[in-house]
């Protein structure tokens, strides 16, 4: 029942940046190793904008982020799905599982929850809810374990690596698990490809998946790329956009950091249609992370 029966319809993979920024190298491995994946296996492939954050996210951003996609031949399938348009759906989702008794307010401080939340509020009778409160999603397995296609088993145990998670913050957004799950439902996704940064987020996403009496996609992380410094390349440590420039360039470059050999072609269509041919994913090193010169 985990594996989900609606694969039986076929792959359908999704690529889902936050336009919190340009794209950057890291982030375009994520979307060619997904794309490639999907297209393997003649699947669809759908590109989602996940804008729930006004306060960080930006339109430019998200239509850097569509044209730099579309100079390097990454062409999605159907209209693009924009979170910011979903409010309802996340709502509805909250509903059901308020009704099932899944959630339930949390009055905590970001100084008073550690890494892995405790579950402080989860017993404490809180009498007025006018007060400020977030929502969080009870995980009621005491352990999760699933296969990933590259790692193999995960597992993971309460408290110690996976805690109650909000789904609605106290400024009344809502929160990325929760619409993350709702959209995945959404648009039918049978695949996940991401990087091994999500890796904590899954999980909690399958304990979401679970309470929502959904079966969860497959999943497969890959390595996030590493600046020399060892850190993780991304946006808040000022990682270099791609440049459209030399977009043939970078999709080689992705391809070698997949380590996808001896790809050719003259072009990014030339080359992620031989890389489709060819894609092998146990060809990617089992590292969480690695720097592109290694
Ligand atoms: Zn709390």
């Amino acid at each position: 029942m985990d594996i989900l029966t609606k694969r039986e319809t076929g792959y359908v993979g999704r690529f889902a940046p936050s336009p919190t920024g340009p794209l950057h190298f890291g982030s375009l491995v994520a979307a060619v190793a997904s794309y490639l994946d999907a297209r393997s296996q003649q699947g669809s492939w759908h590109l989602r904008i996940e804008d729930l954050d006004p306060t960080r996210e930006s339109a430019s951003a998200a239509n850097n982020i569509i044209q730099q996609l579309e100079l390097h031949g990454l062409n999605w399938d159907g209209d693009i799905l924009y979170q910011s348009e979903r409010l309802d759906s996340y709502e509805q989702a909250r509903d059901q599982l308020t009704l099932h008794e899944h959630l339930y307010p949390c009055i905590c401080t970001r100084k008073e929850t550690d890494r892995v939340y405790s579950g402080r509020c989860l017993n404490k009778a809180i009498g007025d809810l006018s007060q400020p409160h977030s929502l969080r999603f009870h995980i009621s397995e005491s352990e999760l374990t699933i296969q990933d296609r590259l790692f193999g088993q995960l597992q993971w145990t309460k408290h110690r690596d996976m805690g109650d998670f909000i789904v609605r913050r106290k400024d009344g957004l809502d929160a990325y698990q929760l619409a993350v799950v709702v959209d995945d439902i959404h648009q039918g996704i049978t695949d996940i490809l991401r990087g091994a940064d999500l890796i904590h987020s899954t999980p909690l996403q399958v304990s979401l998946f679970k309470a929502l009496r959904e079966p969860h996609p497959r999943y497969c992380h890959i390595p996030v790329v590493l600046a020399t410094d060892g850190r993780k390349l991304s946006k808040q440590a000022f990682a270099e956009p791609i440049s459209s420039g030399t977009a043939v360039e970078n999709i080689r470059r992705v391809l070698n950091f997949l380590n996808q050999k001896n790809i050719q072609g003259k072009s990014v269509n030339e080359l992620l249609r031989n890389a489709t041919i060819t894609w092998n994913i146990d060809r990617i090193p089992k590292l969480r992370g690695r720097s592109e010169k290694t």
